[in-house]
């Protein structure tokens, strides 16, 4: 496994591998969320690359950049005992420049719930992805459904880019409790631990409804925020289309319960694609 720091090292590796690529970009603390991820580009490629950056510009001012756990021995075991091909760890000065070009996310669908809360926040998602997708020229990258409009406005930025690359969406993990697997979850307190289940539950809620038919957003989301008392805060839940506008009535193929709450200053997220 090849650990490369610096773009032309990782231009050297990167010219070394096979027809068909694998990535899959991370910000470390790695889990078995990610590891899921990189085991599929494992199997659908012949090399995989993943990228550990934790990337300044999608992180608002006063948000946990600082306090992101970093987990380098960790990580690089990881990769190393998943197969994976060349990790890419840049510094800050290797991916950004002074006076940068921006992407904007969409006025629209990047401007809600996550993009409403964190504003800016996916215009520097954006910009990194296109940065590491650009610089490893992948034949399919693989992201999370945990961040449902991050991959949401990443198949968006790829067609209307007309970029070549496959993006594959992969499975929410969760561990025995339900809760979704995220490197936030180690900021968590036994107890937060805990409360953090409601969540998970606020979707199992909406969903064993949705499966005696109850269609009715306004009811679902009342029966959700029931659930979701358990917590400190909540941000959002919210039920939208595809396209990340607020529904009224769930259609079965087209509908993503999202919720966003805080235990103590930790903001957790956890959606359900209906
Ligand atoms: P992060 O390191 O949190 O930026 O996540 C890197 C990738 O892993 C993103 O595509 C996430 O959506 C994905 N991911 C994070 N947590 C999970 C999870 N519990 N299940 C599936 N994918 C995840």
């Amino acid at each position: 496994m090849i650990v490369a720091r610096d773009i032309s090292e990782f231009q050297r590796a990167r010219a070394l591998l096979g027809a068909s690529v694998g990535f899959v970009p991370t910000m470390g603390a790695l889990h078995a969320g990610h590891s899921s991820l990189i085991q599929q580009a494992k199997a659908h490629n012949e090399a995989t690359i993943v990228s550990i950056f934790v990337n300044p510009t999608q992180f608002l001012e006063g948000e946990d950049w600082d306090a992101y756990p970093r987990q380098e021995m960790h990580d690089l075991a990881m990769c190393q005992s998943l197969g994976v091909d060349i990790v890419f760890m840049p510094t800050i000065e290797a991916m950004y420049g002074s006076d940068e070009l921006a992407i904007m996310a969409p006025c629209k669908a990047g401007y809600v719930l996550e993009g409403a809360t964190r504003p800016g926040h996916f215009g520097g998602m954006l910009q990194i992805v296109m940065k590491l997708l650009n610089l490893t020229r992948p034949t399919r990258a693989y992201f999370g459904k945990k961040d449902a409009q991050q991959l949401a406005l990443i198949i968006k930025m790829v067609k209307e880019y007309f970029m070549n690359v496959k993006i594959v969406p992969c499975e929410i993990v969760r561990d025995e409790s339900g809760l979704a697997l995220s490197s936030r979850n180690a900021y968590l307190s036994t107890t937060q631990k805990v409360q953090a289940l409601a969540l998970s539950q606020s979707l199992h809620r909406a969903s064993s409804l949705i499966e005696q038919n109850q269609l009715d957003c306004a009811i679902l989301k009342e029966q959700i925020l029931e659930v979701l008392q358990g917590v400190d805060r909540v941000d959002y839940a919210e039920i939208v289309n595809r396209n990340f506008e607020v529904i009224q009535t769930i259609d079965k193929n087209n509908t993503i319960i999202l919720v966003a709450a805080y235990l103590g200053t930790t903001r957790l997220i956890d959606n359900l694609w209906v």
